[in-house]
């Protein structure tokens, strides 16, 4: 019976698939990128990401000759910037070694930054057809619901959804086949509420067939860390003060303004005088207070308080540490909530 699976499920998803603009493009430099981008990223963000990356960088040379900065202002706002990272240091192995082609062997391809089997399944079956399954959150919730698997959808299933894969992966087609599964998973085998009225493969479904198709997989519930920091806006004249964060860690490499966690019992006020000792050396002589802003991150919720902040004495300027311009903020990569500080900054 499951020898039609795939040909249902492809004849589904050539009549139902969304015109996305990775889908117009076999090139494998592209599939690649939107692979990245799509990954802890939702659809309707990648689209305008997408366009404006392959218009900036429309080629792996073009993305590997330039600098680390360029690549993660372009990515500014889509988190998790190591994957930026990777992409820019992969681009480099390529030119490199492989004359700026993705090879088709997947150890090769797996070898470099930030293939892991997702990616090298995606991108190979993707762009050349080669016969890798995939797996991803929706590929997971939808096998397991079609295998009715107990449990909660995390990589412990993915042996046994592997095996599933494998039984009915088609001979051809398989770039289609797995976006299909990763399409029915996006719009119509939901998190929530499944539409299974409208799913092409409910003959083959355990979990619909037991009527589960509700409670499968068991949710896990996710813990936000809320966090909340001060932020000071130093100025000199026309210039505001920047600096870099660490190179490794949360949102490496990218510029913010001066400041951190408070900490427990801890004022605002204090915060922010023992955050500017520390990070700079320098007292604070006087603060006021100017905006809150709130963001979102996948983990953690932050809530910063922003003060504009005069200190004994103008901070150092060094290659992490520089005053800029309110236009030239927009050369520098920075994290979101950062972003939202200078469009609050900017309509006052
Ligand atoms: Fe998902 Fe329902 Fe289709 Fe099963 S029948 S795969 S639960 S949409």
């Amino acid at each position: 019976m499951l020898e039609y699976f795939a040909k249902d499920l492809s004849s589904w998803y050539a009549k139902n698939k969304r015109d996305l603009p990775w889908r117009h493009t076999k090139d494998p430099y592209n599939i690649w990128i939107s692979e990245i981008m799509l990954q802890q990223t939702t659809v309707a963000t990648v689209v305008a990401y997408y366009e404006r990356w392959t218009k900036v960088f429309p080629t792996v040379t073009l993305l590997a000759r330039a600098p680390l900065q360029k690549v993660l202002k372009q990515w500014q706002g889509l988190g998790y910037y190591n994957r930026a990272k990777n992409l820019h240091k992969a681009a480099n192995i390529l030119i490199d070694k492989y004359d700026g082609k993705l090879p088709q062997d997947p150890h090769a391809i797996r070898a470099l930054p930030g293939f892991g089997p997702y990616t090298t399944g995606a991108v190979l079956s993707i762009a050349y057809d080669l016969p890798l399954t995939i797996i991803d959150a929706n590929v997971r919730r939808v096998a397991m619901r079609l295998l009715a698997l107990p449990g909660a959808a995390d990589v412990k299933q993915d042996q046994r959804i592997n095996v599933f894969l494998l039984k009915v992966l088609p001979k051809k087609g398989v770039g289609d086949f797995n976006q299909a599964l990763m399409e029915l998973g996006a719009l119509v085998c939901r998190a929530k509420e499944p539409v299974c009225s409208l799913c092409p493969v409910t003959k083959y479904c355990q979990a619909f067939k037991i009527d589960r198709q509700e409670i499968i997989p068991q949710i896990k519930k996710k813990v936000i860390t809320e966090i909340q920091a001060v932020i000071a806006i130093i100025r000199e004249g026309e210039n505001y003060y920047i600096q870099k964060r660490p190179p490794k860690g949360l949102l490496a490499d990218l510029w913010e303004f001066p400041g951190g966690k408070i900490k427990e019992g801890e004022s605002e006020k204090k915060a922010l005088a023992r955050e500017l000792k520390e990070e700079l050396g320098l007292q604070l002589k006087s603060s006021q207070h100017l905006f809150n802003v709130k963001h979102f991150y996948t983990q953690f919720k932050v809530h910063l308080s922003v003060f504009s902040c005069l200190l004994e004495a103008l901070p150092k300027t060094d290659a992490t540490h520089r005053w800029i311009k309110f236009k030239d903020f927009s050369k520098y990569p920075m994290p979101s909530g950062t972003a939202k500080i200078i469009e609050k900054l900017e309509k006052r």
